[in-house]
């Protein structure tokens, strides 16, 4: 029966359809998996069992009556940052430790009419703002494979009950790379869709401009399944435009290939000089592997990669702090005790509430906006964000996708990036796309001789998820990459 947890949405849904198992006892099994796992790997903030079973009763019904989709019944989690009605939402933060969400996300509502069942909310660093899933205030998330390293962040939580079989899918959320990052650490796939392609409504936000949702799930066909149900424009995001949504796992077969797709390999990042060894390796094996089923690898440039990181330590703190403010320990969320004034109880509430990131971020924020500065920090870096959605434009009009590591090491040790320029710096390989908009997806590359897992990082245009899910299926076809043993 444990077979049953590392399913396919396809394969639990045929059995669900045959009568083999009923929702409720689907869910059972993964709320049970979800708590052994919880215990080793501290992978949920909240786990959702009475709200969960009574949604697989619900699932139940809907199949009775034949109106069941594709997830009806499916055991997903979503990161602790998407807002559901009646449940705490945290998003990582002391400051919300007490925070019952008053309204519920349009991503969460579409999974929900769908019938996904959602059996908890997952462990991410404080506000998204990580790489690591080590900085968030209900403790750190660990690694499924050797829980003395990390997970990845900062949706490490969602990764790891994917990787581990506590849920099917996770929703995570991208700014500059927190789901491609978690999946390539903890061997699974994730998926940063187009900014605007799915709704941000009711998200607790790092950087307005630059979130997206993004999935994963152990399969690309399952994150596209995902991606579909979620896909599309939102009256209640003005972010959304009403592009056409394809057919993206209809497109997904056995004649999906990489013959004669033209893939960049943009030697910034595979030449770069801090890539470690280990994930030279397997990216080199899996060029070999796309060139040999038919792909044409072309060596491309993407010089101002390097502005990239600086550009979003801008962007993305100047957002933070302004988005952060409304924590203020008056209208909602914890609140210090024992203030005599104003002023004291929304200084004492941040001081108490928020852990040293948001704080950091908040600073600098205020700081590159304040009036005197704006144009020399928050302009300069807008500029430079145009200049490298231009460059990628640019290199889109040679090649069908881009090729890369999706992170330029494996998963590390806690507290080795404890200076937070060393902690940026993980992120490399996957913020210019957030800063770019464009589409991209980390599948599993292979597996050092560590025995740790390595992302494989493909990059298309913006509205580009159709071609992005068949290339990487294509890819993972070819390259077939067994995880590592779990270690739970
Ligand atoms: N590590 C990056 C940051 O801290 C990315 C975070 C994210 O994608 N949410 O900003």
């Amino acid at each position: 029966m444990s077979d049953i947890l590392f399913l396919s949405i396809s394969e639990l849904h045929a059995k669900l359809e045959a009568k083999e198992l009923s929702c409720v006892e689907l869910t059972k099994r993964f709320l049970e998996r979800a708590e052994t796992v919880q215990k080793e790997l501290n992978a949920f903030i909240t786990l959702l069992p009475e709200r969960a079973m009574a949604q697989a009763v619900q699932a139940d019904k809907v199949f009775a009556e034949g109106r069941q989709t594709i997830l009806t019944g499916i055991p997903y989690a979503a990161k602790d940052n998407y807002n559901i009605a009646g449940v705490r939402t945290t998003a990582g933060s002391k400051i919300l430790e007490n925070y019952i969400a008053p309204y519920t996300a349009t991503a969460i509502i579409r999974l929900e009419t769908a019938g996904a069942v959602c059996i908890g909310k997952t462990n991410m660093d404080e506000f998204a703002m990580g790489s690591s899933t080590e900085y968030s205030a209900y403790g750190p998330a660990r690694n499924p494979y050797n829980p003395n390293l990390v997970p990845g962040g900062s949706s490490g939580g969602s990764a790891v009950a994917v990787a581990t079989g506590s849920c099917v899918f996770a929703l995570g959320t991208e700014t500059g790379g927190s789901v491609r990052l978690p999946a390539a650490f903890c061997g699974i796939v994730g998926m940063k869709t187009t900014y605007g392609r799915i709704s941000r409504y009711g998200i607790i936000p790092l950087a307005s401009s630059i979130d997206v949702v993004s999935p994963c799930a152990r399969s690309v066909f399952d994150a596209a399944i995902v991606t579909g149900w979620l896909a599309g424009a939102d009256p209640l995001d003005s972010t959304t435009p009403d592009v056409p949504i394809d057919n993206y796992e209809g497109h997904l077969n056995a004649n999906t290939s990489l013959v004669g797709k033209k893939l960049g390999i943009p030697k910034e990042y595979i030449q770069a000089e801090g890539l470690d060894p280990a994930v030279k390796q397997v990216m080199e094996k899996v060029m070999a592997q796309c060139e040999a089923a038919g792909a044409e690898l072309v060596e491309v440039s993407l010089p101002l990669t390097k502005y990239a990181l600086p550009a979003y330590y801008v962007l993305v703190p100047s957002e933070a702090s302004s988005n952060l403010a409304r924590h203020n320990g008056v209208t909602f969320g914890f609140r210090s005790t024992g203030t005599s004034t104003a002023q004291e109880l929304i200084e004492l509430s941040r001081d108490e509430g928020f852990g040293a990131e948001p704080k950091r971020r908040s600073m600098l924020g205020t700081f590159a906006l304040s009036s005197g500065y704006h144009e020399a920090y928050y302009g300069r870096a807008q500029k430079v964000r145009t200049l490298l959605r231009q460059e990628f434009e640019t290199v889109f009009k040679q090649v069908d996708a881009l090729l890369t590591p999706t992170s330029a090491m494996p998963p590390f040790v806690f507290g080795e990036k404890s200076d937070p320029l060393q902690m940026y710096l993980v992120d490399l390989f996957t913020l210019p796309t957030n800063l770019a908009g464009v589409s991209a997806i980390s599948i599993p590359g292979g597996v050092t001789p560590d025995g740790l897992p390595v992302g494989a990082q493909f990059i298309t245009p913006q509205f580009a998820e159709d071609s992005l899910f068949q290339i990487a299926y294509a890819a993972e076809h070819v390259l077939k990459v067994e995880p590592p043993p779990l270690a739970v």
